[in-house]
């Protein structure tokens, strides 16, 4: 049996070893390209609020490189899963699927339309959910009524499932998209973890009716703040671009709006940004996957704990490197993040679930003992894509 304490010292060992005795962040945005000449652009041209090219150019080149037909670019992650939801006529007292595991803007995103999340379990393979669990699950406690999806212990409607792509890895899609048929849910993925990652050669956030990206400061590319809905409905494209922009009517010069609409679209100068990110994102890819391999040959040996590979069928983009501890080192976790923190090197646990928030304690849930077990025993480790640039 081996002590606690070597295992610490071996998670230690490999990170120096990769990253050298520097201090390293959890993710940074590398700006390298044509960013200070875009952002330039904008200043003189005046064009720096939400109507300007790069607007539309970062959507179409959006929609380029992941092939969806439409992209449609608002402020943040989260006001994209919010506008999803609403496309997918998500309304109060609806109920939503999505895991426990997961940021808190995926529940958020739900309770802004005034429906109520409900968590489902994850499992390790693919840290994503339970596809097979969640079936017998939804067997036992849903009925359809008109092709509705009923809750039968709570009485409200199940609208939709929005699986989320943990860490940049694509779950069991097909799976999903199967349970998403019979049991008459709307899918939406929330795949803000996910840009570059694809499963059979098709990428993240086109498998259902829509999915949602982020380009915050800490995802593969960053446009400061900001996110975008993908979709391949032309109708739901041009209702996200409408209820993005206040629902105003075009005309020359007259303000009339026809419903109650957001103030959502990404502003000149952050598309800026993501246009020349979006440039440079092949190159962050083969670095982030670089990385990973780098990490693979420096944990071959380590016993007790696991690197996260990349679930066959799909190409992640390794957005965040993970280790997976080994049950019985579960209770090294804190140790090893005070360890590894106290020498600069930036590593953090997975989320808090979301049932542990008082805020979504009372929301309905099945049992969680993947999610609980994956929280554990996750630790995210330095994964920028500067962070191997000199090795290549
Ligand atoms: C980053 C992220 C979002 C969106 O975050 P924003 O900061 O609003 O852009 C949503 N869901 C998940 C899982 C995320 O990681």
């Amino acid at each position: 049996m081996k002590d606690p304490a070597k295992v610490v010292n071996d998670v230690l060992s490999s990170l120096l070893s990769v990253l050298g005795e520097k201090p390293a962040a959890l993710h940074e945005p590398c700006f390298a390209g044509n960013e200070w000449s875009y952002i330039k652009e904008c200043l003189d041209s005046n064009f720096v609020s939400s109507v300007g090219n790069f607007v539309n150019r970062f959507e179409n080149d959006l929609a380029a490189y992941t092939g969806a037909r439409y992209a449609v670019a608002v402020v943040n992650g989260t006001a994209a899963l919010h506008v999803a939801l609403n496309l997918a006529k998500v309304q109060a007292q609806d109920e939503v699927l999505l895991p426990a595991l997961t940021f808190v803007a995926t529940a958020n995103a739900v309770s802004y339309c005034g429906a109520v999340p409900h968590f489902v379990d994850s499992e390790f393979g693919t840290l994503g959910i339970d596809v097979p669990r969640l079936r017998d699950y939804l067997t036992t406690i849903t009925e359809l009524h008109d092709g509705v999806c009923v809750n039968k212990q709570t009485g409200r409607v199940i609208r939709a499932l929005l699986p989320m792509h943990t860490f940049g890895h694509l779950g069991d899609i097909d799976g999903l998209l199967a349970l998403a048929n019979d049991f008459k849910l709307a899918l939406i993925e929330d795949a803000a973890e996910a840009l570059g990652s694809t499963y059979c050669g098709r990428h993240a956030g086109t498998f259902g009716q829509s999915g949602t990206l982020s380009f915050n400061g800490n995802k593969t590319i960053t446009t400061g703040g900001g996110g975008a809905i993908l979709t391949n409905d032309p109708e739901l494209a041009s209702k996200a671009k409408h209820i993005t922009t206040t629902a105003k009517l075009p005309h020359a010069w007259e303000y009339r709006h026809d419903q109650i609409a957001y103030n959502y679209r990404m502003p000149n100068l952050n598309a800026a940004l993501g246009c020349a990110q979006l440039e440079q994102l092949d190159g962050f890819l083969a670095s982030k996957r670089a990385l990973h391999k780098a990490y693979a040959q420096a944990f071959e040996d380590v016993s007790g704990v696991e690197l996260f590979v990349e679930p066959p069928g799909g190409k992640s983009n390794y957005w965040l490197q993970a280790l997976v501890l080994q049950p019985k080192w579960a209770s090294s976790r804190d140790v090893i993040l005070a360890a590894t923190n106290s020498l600069g090197l930036m590593t953090r646990p997975v989320w808090t679930l979301m049932q542990d928030m008082p805020h979504f304690a009372c929301c309905p849930r099945m049992e969680l003992s993947g999610a609980l077990a994956l929280s554990e025993r996750i630790i995210n480790i330095p994964s920028s894509a500067g962070l191997l640039r000199e090795a290549l």
